[in-house]
């Protein structure tokens, strides 16, 4: 039985981490979503909103599980005895990022294998980032995250209209 990590700040969860979910639970015996804390990144959803909409959106993609995480994903590997770790790969702009970081998982755990699937390709430019901003301003967000993620962003910028988090 493999298992394999998602980590992701997944803030919010998209589309295109949905798609990436789903070709990794047909590839894996178990998926593990890692919903990764990540306050360096400032996000505009705390970890139990995020955990929320990632085990909503993926309710019903089968032999997956959802988590969080505050310490590295290494750590996070061997407690859950995976072997794997999945990372979504759009364009070239992913390319040095994911590079860096997958060899700098392998040199503090080198049983731990990245894995980068590709999603769809309608999911290429997208991203959590760009869905806040189209939100904030009240665009249309219906063709980027599932109907409750819109709606806890449509929420969100209803009742803070503070410009602090994206
Ligand atoms: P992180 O802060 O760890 O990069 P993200 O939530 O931004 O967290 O992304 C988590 C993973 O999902 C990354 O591997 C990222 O490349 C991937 N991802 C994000 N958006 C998409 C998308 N539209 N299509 C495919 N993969 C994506």
């Amino acid at each position: 039985m493999s298992t394999a990590l998602y980590p992701g700040t997944f803030d919010p969860i998209t589309f295109g981490h949905i798609d990436i979910a789903v070709r990794a639970s047909q590839i894996f015996s178990r998926v593990i979503a890692v919903v990764a804390q990540n306050p360096g990144k400032n996000p505009l959803f705390s970890v139990k909103e995020r955990l929320d909409m990632v085990r909503e959106s993926l309710k019903d993609v089968p032999r997956i599980e959802v988590i969080s995480y505050g310490g590295l994903i290494v750590n996070c590997v061997r407690e859950h005895k995976a072997t794997v770790i999945i990372r979504g790969l759009r364009a070239l702009t992913d390319f040095e990022y994911e590079f860096q970081m997958a060899y700098t998982n392998r040199k503090l755990f080198d049983a731990a294998e990245t894995v980068f699937l590709m999603p769809s390709a309608r999911y290429t430019y997208l991203n959590s980032t760009m869905v806040k901003q189209i939100a904030r301003f009240g665009g249309d967000i219906g063709n980027f995250v599932p109907e409750y993620v819109r709606e806890q962003l449509l929420g969100r910028f209803a009742s803070d209209s503070s410009d602090s988090a994206v």
